[in-house]
């Protein structure tokens, strides 16, 4: 895919050759400085104490050129394959250990229910979203899956995607963390395309005491990895940060500027979530403070800004009262929203219905409108393995053909 030239005014200058580094925690933000050494007034570092006013102006600029008055969102149904994981994010309340409550891998046929039922609500994506490799800590996990007639998660997926192609017309999204080449070879069979937070790049977050202590696949080398894996089989990728978890503000920066290289060097990353840390109960970091809508508003602003404006810039509806200041902020999607099942990974805060969704987007100027899992830019790749059935869903436009917007 061709990508698009920077916006005039952006804050990335393609002369200064970035590459994905491995934060210490240090100001690494010199690889982003002019070849002279001095910071440029314009340049990511400045982000973080620019009017934040005069950002959101800029980014709503970008937005506009690139995507026009457009705001999406992808109808879909959510299936949680397992919930067991090998890690213990200090944050997740999605993760269930051998014994808990709600441990488990969910049956092909509970699968399939799950799919129907969105399907006859017009969902057009299956979002599977599971716990990362249970199988590799908890001997529970491994009978479970023997049972099921499998040796790993990635098979048993594998299979559960092919299921749910051969029998409803939904399109899988899959989100099973980190990959290998091969599994993710494997798995752009059966999907239309393929996600993974970052999060961040910071390697303190795994220190004792931190958000991603003791798992193993939140180092952060092995989730550019997958990224750039996906990248290199052309797999549309959806990826972002998660704000608010022991992070700096300049190491969120890092990890926008890693991800937006890899999408340079592979032109896959169809979009970014920046997505905030809300304080659950039960976790390890229940105590911890949440990051302010103004933080988050500025987050998403400078993400505009330093993200090629080919990527879609995605913020969760569920997790702000007042979501439609987003807009404000350069965002041009909303993400999955289903009208069947729960947000999963953060279940205590409901979606707002889609005609809510569609007034507020529309009391800021912008109309609502319904993609499929793959953004019309990618929907052109005839190699890719389900381009004929995406195409047979879509609309002229690239957009779903079948409008739920209201
Ligand atoms: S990897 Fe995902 S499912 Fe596993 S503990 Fe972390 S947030 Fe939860």
């Amino acid at each position: 895919m061709a990508l698009t030239s920077r916006e005039k005014g952006s804050v990335f200058d393609h002369s200064v050759k970035i590459r994905p580094r491995i934060s210490t925690g240090a100001n690494q933000m010199t690889a982003i400085r002019s070849s002279t050494g001095a910071a440029r007034p314009n340049a990511p570092e400045a982000l973080g104490s620019a009017d934040l006013a005069d950002l959101m102006l800029r980014a709503g600029a970008v937005r506009d050129r690139q995507w026009g008055d457009a705001i999406s969102y992808s109808r879909k149904v959510f299936i949680p394959l397992t919930t067991m994981c090998r890690n213990t994010c200090g944050y997740c309340t999605f993760v269930k250990a051998p014994g808990e409550p709600g441990a488990n891998f969910m049956t092909p046929e509970e699968v399939l229910a799950v799919a129907i039922g969105g399907e006859r609500l017009g969902c057009k994506e299956a979002l599977f979203s599971l716990g990362e490799r249970p199988e590799r800590r908890y001997p529970e996990a491994r009978a479970a899956l023997a049972k099921l007639g499998y040796s790993t998660t990635v098979d048993y997926l594998v299979d559960a995607c092919r299921l749910v192609l051969d029998r409803t017309t939904l399109v899988p999204h899959v989100n099973a963390g980190t990959l290998t080449e091969e599994e993710i070879a494997r798995l752009r069979e059966v999907s239309g395309s393929m996600g993974m937070m970052l999060e961040n790049v910071s390697r303190r977050l795994g220190r004792p005491g931190m958000a991603h202590h003791a798992c193993p696949d939140k180092a952060p080398l092995l989730r550019l990895r997958t990224i750039e894996a996906a990248g290199r089989l052309g797999v549309p990728f959806t990826t972002g940060i998660l704000i608010g978890i022991g992070e700096t503000f300049e190491e969120r920066i890092e990890s926008l500027v890693a991800i937006n290289e890899l999408h340079l060097r592979h032109g896959h990353v169809q979009e970014v979530i920046v997505q905030n840390f809300r304080a659950k109960p039960g976790t390890a970091m229940a105590e911890w403070l949440e990051p302010s809508r103004t933080d988050m508003m500025r987050t998403l602003s400078a993400a505009r800004l330093i993200l090629d404006p080919s990527i879609s810039l995605q913020a969760p509806p569920n997790l702000e009262e007042t979501f439609e200041d987003y807009i404000d902020c350069g965002i041009n999607d909303w993400g999955g929203i289903s009208p069947l099942t729960a947000d999963h990974i953060n279940p205590e805060r409901a979606w707002p219905a889609i005609a809510e969704l569609s007034r507020r987007t529309a009391a800021r100027g912008y109309r609502l409108v319904e993609r499929l899992t793959v953004y019309p830019a990618y929907l052109g790749r005839e190699t890719a393995p389900l381009h004929a059935t995406l195409a047979g869903l879509a609309g002229p436009d690239g957009l779903a053909r079948d409008q739920f917007v209201a």
